[in-house]
C-alpha cells in the first residue's frame, strides 16, 4: 500500500462539495494539501481545516496554474499527487446554449485540466514518480438529453487524461481518473444535504474513499478508471 503520510497534494475545486471531501480525506491521512479555487473565503475555511495552504486560482488560467505549481513548491519542496476536480455543468437543450456557456465548461473542465497537468509534469518527471487523479463524469461516457455541453467537456477531459497516461506511464506517473454518477454537492447550484437525495445520490465522501484507494494502490498497480454510482441511478 502507498503511505499518504507527508506525500503533498494539490486539490483544485477544494472550496466545497467533492473537491473539500478529497482535501479532508487526504489531510487525515496525513498528506499536506494545497487547496486551490477561486472563493477566497471557503478555500481559507478549508485550508485551515485541513492545516494546509490555500491558493486562490482560476484553473482556467495558465498564469494561475503555473502559480499553484510554484506556490505549491516554495512551500513544500515537492508535488507528489494532483487532483484535477475543479469543474462546472450546466445543462440545456442544445441550442439554449450560449457560445459563452459552451466556452466555460470547455475552459474549466478541460482546459483547466491540461493547463495544471502541463504545469506539474516537468516536476512529477524530474522526481520519476507522482500521480494524477483526475475526477470526470459518468458523463464522460455516456450521452443524454440536455447533456451536450457537459457531456462534450467531460467526454474531452477524459480523453486528455486518457492520452496523458500513456505520456506519462514511462516516467513513473500514474494517471486515474473517477467516473462518479450523481453527487449531492453544489454543482449546478443545487443545494446539497435535502434527505432524499441520500439514496438517490452519492455524497462526496463516497468519491473522495474512491481517490483515496486509487492513491494507496501499492506502487506497482495502477489503478487507470473507477466508475461509481448511486444504487439508485440507472447506467
Ligand atoms: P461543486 O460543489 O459546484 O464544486 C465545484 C468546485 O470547483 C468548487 O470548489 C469551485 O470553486 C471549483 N471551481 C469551479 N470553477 C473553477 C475555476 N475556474 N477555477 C478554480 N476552481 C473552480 O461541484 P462538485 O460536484 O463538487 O464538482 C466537482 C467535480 O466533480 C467536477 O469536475 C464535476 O464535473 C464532477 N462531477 C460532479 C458530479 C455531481 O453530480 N455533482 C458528478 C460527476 C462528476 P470556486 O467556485 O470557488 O472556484
Amino acid at each position: 500500500m502507498t503511505d499518504l503520510t507527508n506525500q503533498v497534494a494539490i486539490v483544485t475545486g477544494a472550496s466545497r462539495g467533492i473537491g473539500r471531501a478529497i482535501a479532508t480525506l487526504l489531510a487525515l491521512q496525513g498528506a499536506q494539501v494545497v487547496c486551490v479555487a477561486r472563493s477566497e473565503d471557503e478555500l481559507v475555511e478549508v485550508a485551515h481545516k485541513v492545516n494546509g495552504l490555500a491558493i486562490v486560482a482560476d484553473v482556467s488560467d495558465e498564469q494561475d496554474a503555473q502559480l499553484v505549481v510554484g506556490g505549491t513548491l516554495s512551500r513544500y519542496g515537492r508535488l507528489d499527487i494532483v487532483v484535477c476536480n475543479a469543474g462546472v455543468g450546466s445543462f440545456n437543450l442544445l441550442e439554449n446554449f450560449s457560445s459563452e456557456e459552451w466556452d466555460r465548461m470547455f475552459d474549466v473542465n478541460v482546459k483547466g485540466t491540461f493547463l495544471l497537468c502541463k504545469a506539474a509534469l516537468p516536476h512529477l518527471k524530474e522526481q520519476r514518480r507522482g500521480h494524477i487523479v483526475g475526477i470526470a463524469s459518468d458523463a464522460s461516457k455516456r450521452t443524454f438529453v440536455h447533456g451536450t455541453a457537459y457531456g462534450a467537456s467531460k467526454y474531452a477531459q477524459h480523453a486528455v487524461l486518457d492520452a496523458l497516461r500513456r505520456e506519462a506511464r514511462p516516467h513513473g506517473i500514474k494517471v486515474s481518473v473517477i467516473y462518479p454518477g450523481l453527487v449531492d454537492t453544489h454543482f449546478n447550484e443545487s443545494k446539497p444535504g435535502a434527505p432524499e437525495k441520500e439514496k438517490t445520490h452519492l455524497q462526496p465522501l463516497d468519491v473522495a474513499q474512491a481517490v483515496r484507494y486509487v492513491l494507496e494502490a501499492p506502487a506497482h498497480v495502477a489503478v487507470d478508471e473507477l466508475m461509481l454510482h448511486p444504487m439508485t441511478q440507472e447506467w
